[in-house]
């Protein structure tokens, strides 16, 4: 597994696209320039990488958009040493940004298969999280809460309570709410009882899946 000048190249290009559509966080940016998308794709499959696009993974799920990974961790507002909560590990890329960002990210994988080959590629590139488990994201991790910030990678069709519980407050809830078209909501823990809601515009996520565990 290679990182090369070119890789480089094309992934500084695709920051240049990423910021032309809006995204302004510079720690965001720079985390988007650091990390090897394509590390996180089958190597045959490595030329895709630096599009703006999704792309699939194993288990029919997707690697987010790097768009849509970048709108939804500047809606995080991480900040170095924050307590992160992931819903949807997938590849890892969102992980591996989360942690480029010098975040502690616990991170959440519903797909067995996903959730081996993520806990396996990690560390080889050396990235980090502080826990990767496999099990029901609905639940959140109730053991390690609270947490700065939690987000969640695909679509849920509401918002999960015991997520809300897990935040501090002040803490940030990032997560696409719907079933066949998503709204990027952003809930922010105002005080114990008082949650504030924002609505961000619409995306497309593969669903949360139901528990089955
Ligand atoms: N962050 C990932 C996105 C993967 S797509 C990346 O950057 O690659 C969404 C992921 O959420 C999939 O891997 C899917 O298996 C996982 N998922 C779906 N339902 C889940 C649930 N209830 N709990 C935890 N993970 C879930």
């Amino acid at each position: 597994m290679k990182d090369t000048a070119k890789h480089q190249g094309l992934r500084n290009q695709l920051v240049q696209i990423v910021e032309q559509k809006g995204i302004t966080d510079k720690a965001v940016l720079d985390a988007l320039k650091k990390v090897p998308r394509h590390l996180f794709f089958d190597s045959g499959l490595a030329d895709y990488a630096y599009q703006d696009k999704a792309f699939p993974i194993a288990a029919g799920q997707t690697i987010s958009q790097p768009y849509t990974v970048a709108f939804q961790t500047e809606l995080l507002q991480v900040k170095k040493g924050d307590k992160v909560l992931e819903i949807g590990t997938g590849s890892g890329y969102q992980t591996a940004i989360l942690c480029a960002m010098g975040a502690s990210v616990y991170s959440i994988e519903r797909q067995n298969e996903l959730f081996k080959q993520t806990t396996l590629l990690l560390p080889k590139l050396g990235i980090r999280p502080k826990l990767l488990t496999f099990g029901d994201g609905y639940k959140g991790m109730p053991n390690y809460a609270p947490f700065d910030g939690i987000i969640v990678t695909a679509g849920a069709p509401i918002i999960p309570k015991p997520l809300m519980a897990q935040l501090k407050i002040g803490g940030r809830l990032v997560i696409p709410v719907g079933e066949t078209i998503q709204i990027m909501t952003l809930v922010i823990r105002k005080s114990e009882k008082e949650f504030e809601k924002h609505e961000l515009g619409e995306f497309r996520f593969v669903p949360l899946l139901e528990d089955k565990n």
